[in-house]
């Protein structure tokens, strides 16, 4: 078993590539990963700037959300990542931003439908749209787990943002990728009123597939959390 430190660094790294990149603004969202073999996840603290994280800043939590290391207030949709790890055992990674494309669709309520064939692959059969609850609320957290059981690797949570996972923290960040690369050509699609095509459902199927083959694999142990 890793020590906590290496999920921690990993949380942090993660943190500030997406921040680099654009997908994390300000305080704003949040990054956790499953400590393999264990009830528990390393998460960001709340409301911290993330260029000036470091490993001892983030928070170790277990499931029913015990302070296992950390002396920083923990994320406050921290109940929200827990209940995804309960909820989906090939889920070893957890991101949530406010990225501006896929914000902009959950304004208008538009869930993606399959559009592009690597959607598919890795976010899986749509994007779905959580309906608005409060941030931090168990009403979120509540709505969040009854979704995730479809084996999406990707929802957008009504005015609020977009929640991403992977089976481990590489895959999860390209996954934010995706997303937001569907969004924008989505969004651009809408604008021109025209009618907006989608990949073939074969396809779409022979895709999820895929998807479900990797997540039974991570659920057997059969594939790697990454980093260790
Ligand atoms: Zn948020």
């Amino acid at each position: 078993m890793k020590a906590l430190a290496a999920y921690k660094t990993q949380v942090v790294d993660a943190a500030q590539a997406l921040t680099r990149k654009g997908y994390l603004m300000a305080t704003g969202g949040n990054v956790s990963v499953r400590v393999a073999g264990q009830s528990a996840f390393a998460i960001t603290p709340s409301n911290f700037d993330y260029l000036k994280m470091t490993p001892g800043d983030i928070c170790a939590l277990d499931f029913d959300l015990n302070m296992l290391e950390g002396r920083l207030k923990p994320s406050v949709e921290s109940a929200m990542h827990g209940a995804v790890y309960q909820a989906r055992a090939d889920v070893n990674a957890i991101i949530h931003t406010h990225q501006v494309y896929a914000s902009a669709l959950t304004l208008i309520k538009a869930p993606i439908p399959a559009l592009f064939d690597e959607q598919a692959r890795f976010l899986g059969r749509s994007v779905e749209i959580i309906p608005y609850a409060p941030s931090g609320t168990g009403f979120l957290k509540n709505a969040v787990a009854k979704h995730v059981k479809n084996r999406n690797n990707a929802f957008m949570m009504q005015n609020h943002g977009a929640l991403v996972f992977g089976h481990d923290m590489e895959r999860a960040i390209h996954n934010v990728e995706i997303l937001e690369k569907c969004s924008l050509a989505y969004l651009l699609a809408l604008c021109t009123e025209r009618k907006t095509g989608k990949i073939p459902l074969a396809v779409r199927e022979i895709a999820f597939a895929k998807l479900r083959k990797d997540q039974k694999k991570v659920e057997q142990g059969m594939m790697g959390t990454g980093g260790e």
